[in-house]
């Protein structure tokens, strides 16, 4: 059997020489006792690659947020980018947690309508007062 001097010497648990380029260790990137470091940096960049896939548009987030309609577009993004990530039990945490944020903004934007009703209603009847008062006046003041 010819045996390039450019590859692996290692023999794979199969029985079989591995086939891969082998540098002037003897020996390829996969199988190189001195490249442990570099194979553990090479693992750690390729997760992080995978687990930061944006599939939001970031210029869907507001630049300032002032309102429950800013909130809910924060949580509209994180959701869509939290939906791309792999799945397990840190995402499903994740998930929950916006969950959590959805129905926070709901209620404060539900008792917010509420109070500007209350606010609304007010005004009415004060106007509706000063309107009566002012008939009153016209009816019996001097
Ligand atoms: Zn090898």
């Amino acid at each position: 059997m010819l045996m390039s001097k450019k590859q692996c010497q290692t023999t794979k648990r199969s029985g079989e020489p591995c086939h891969a380029a082998a540098s002037d260790t003897g020996f390829c990137f996969a199988h190189d006792a001195t490249k442990g470091r570099e194979r553990a940096v090479a693992r750690r960049n390729g997760g992080l690659q995978r687990t930061t896939p944006h599939v939001a548009d970031v210029a869907l987030v507001p630049k300032e947020t002032r309102s429950i309609e800013s909130v809910m577009m924060i949580l509209d993004y994180a959701l869509q980018e939290s939906l791309a990530l792999s799945n397990g039990i840190q995402r499903g945490r994740l998930l929950v947690s916006i969950a959590h944020g959805y129905i926070e903004a709901l209620k404060v934007g539900e008792l917010e309508q509420r109070l500007n009703a209350v606010e609304h209603t007010l005004q009415l009847r004060k106007a509706a007062k000063q309107q009566q008062d002012q008939s009153h006046k016209g009816r019996f003041g001097r």
